[in-house]
């Protein structure tokens, strides 16, 4: 069968609708007479991905320098966003680091998100109260943190789009991309219908790397994790004090183990803390139990040491919801065109590598531009640098390469 939806050529065709093909759908459609249209393999919205559920972190505290202007400019595009829905889904807190006073990955989150480290040995910083530091630790706290309520900020940009006449289409699953002669370009589905495009944007989070392989022959090293979220009961008493209400901040811990957490809110009396890594995991066939306790247990024994008297661990995680992410790598974002017979006609988005939901607005922003103008001038303007993120850092490096916090259970 073949359908062209919506009598004709769409300017450009989004495929995968998370955040990133969400937030990248918008931005093509605000120019004002673009033909766009997102396909979505699921139901609009679903929970097998990678951008559903409850909460995201959102902090300019990171190791590599590349990172905090682009947050920076999603701070201004998530305000934008927000403005043109006429709600909010962005909650901002001030953010909280910590870890071992010489670990080199936190002395760099602190200088590049200008933080403020906490007086060595002082008690009378705002949340030591809360926070037992181990003897060698730091604290530093900084200004741009906040929650960003997910399965919401999706719908936000989804609707966006329509607003600015997107067209959406779910349970499509794109199964080829092909080239149809100068500047057409034919997106087909496992269902046979066949759309046709002058620009592609593959947004498919777990996965990019079977759909771009077969699309256009290029590997990319992105492997899908088995992660969870657990919620934990704060105890009773304690439970106005964990809010962002109270002030309380968003927080990261470095060292052995990468902790991370987002202020008592979603659930009144739980707290979400999460550590970070995962299971290998192939995204059409998940064992949804692939991690065992190996990510609740080092939390549980982490909240009891460092956040004494304050949540109640006992029972182990009030609530569990799985999640993936896609790891590159280098935990690098992949932002390039994928080349080949396809030029600069097919741009790629994958390898968010567990924290790129915070700057979804400009990553679908910089996608739109390179796919309508070849090149991501917002991002350039804000100085933020994507040239690192191309596909071509990774020649050589094995497919399979993971990072450091995969878990093998
Ligand atoms: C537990 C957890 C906690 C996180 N915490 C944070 C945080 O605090 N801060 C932060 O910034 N980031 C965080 N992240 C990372 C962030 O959520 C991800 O980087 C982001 O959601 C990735 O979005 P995506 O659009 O690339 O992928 P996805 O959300 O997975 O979207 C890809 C979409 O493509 C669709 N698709 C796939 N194949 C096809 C096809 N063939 N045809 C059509 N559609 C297709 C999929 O169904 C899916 O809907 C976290 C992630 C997890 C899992």
């Amino acid at each position: 069968m073949a359908a062209v939806d919506n009598g004709g050529l769409f300017e450009v065709i989004v495929v995968g609708g998370g955040i990133m093909g969400s937030c990248a759908a918008y931005a093509a459609a605000s120019r004002p007479g673009a033909r766009v249209l997102l396909l979505e393999q699921f139901d609009l919205l679903h929970h097998r991905g990678s951008s559903h559920g409850e909460s995201r972190g959102i902090r300019a505290t990171y190791p590599q320098a590349r990172y905090p202007p682009m947050v920076r400019l999603a701070a201004r595009l998530w305000d934008d966003a927000q403005r043109d829905a006429g709600y909010s889904v962005l909650t901002p807190t001030p953010q909280l680091d910590m870890g071992p006073r010489g670990d080199p990955d936190l002395r760099a989150a602190i200088e590049n998100g200008g933080a403020a480290e906490v007086a060595s040995g002082s008690t009378s910083w705002p949340w030591s109260g809360v926070f037992r530091l181990p003897e060698g630790w730091t604290a530093a706290t900084s200004e741009l943190g906040g929650v960003i309520t997910a399965t919401k900020a999706v719908a936000m940009f989804q609707s966006l789009a329509v607003k600015h006449g997107a067209v959406l289409r779910d349970r499509m699953e794109v199964v080829d991309v092909a080239k149809q002669g100068e500047g057409l370009i034919v997106v087909k589905t496992s269902s046979g219908e066949e759309f046709h495009g002058t620009k592609c944007i593959i947004t498919v989070g777990a996965w990019a790397s079977k759909l771009v392989k077969s699309v256009a022959g290029v590997d990319l090293p992105v492997q899908p994790l088995h992660t969870l979220i657990c919620y934990w009961k704060v105890r009773p008493g304690r439970e106005h004090e964990l809010t962002p209400e109270a002030g309380f901040p968003t927080f990261c811990c470095y060292g052995d183990t990468c902790i991370y957490s987002t202020p008592s809110m979603e659930f009144p009396g739980l707290i979400k803390v999460c550590m970070h890594g995962g299971a290998p995991c192939d995204p059409d066939w998940r064992d949804w139990c692939a991690t065992g306790d190996a990510l609740v247990d080092p939390v549980a024994r982490w909240i009891d040491e460092l956040m004494p008297g304050h949540v109640d661990t006992a029972g182990g995680p009030v609530i569990r919801q799985s999640c993936m992410y896609s790891m590159t790598p280098d935990v690098d974002f992949i932002i390039d065109f994928v080349g080949g017979e396809f030029g600069k006609d097919v741009v790629v988005g994958a390898g968010f590598s567990g924290h790129g939901f915070k700057m979804g607005p400009d990553v679908g922003r910089v996608l739109a531009e390179m796919a309508m103008d070849g090149e991501a001038r917002t991002a350039a303007e804000a100085g933020a640098e994507v040239r690192h993120f191309r596909i071509g850092r990774f020649k050589g490096i094995p497919e399979k390469n993971l990072p450091e916090n995969e878990i093998n259970s």
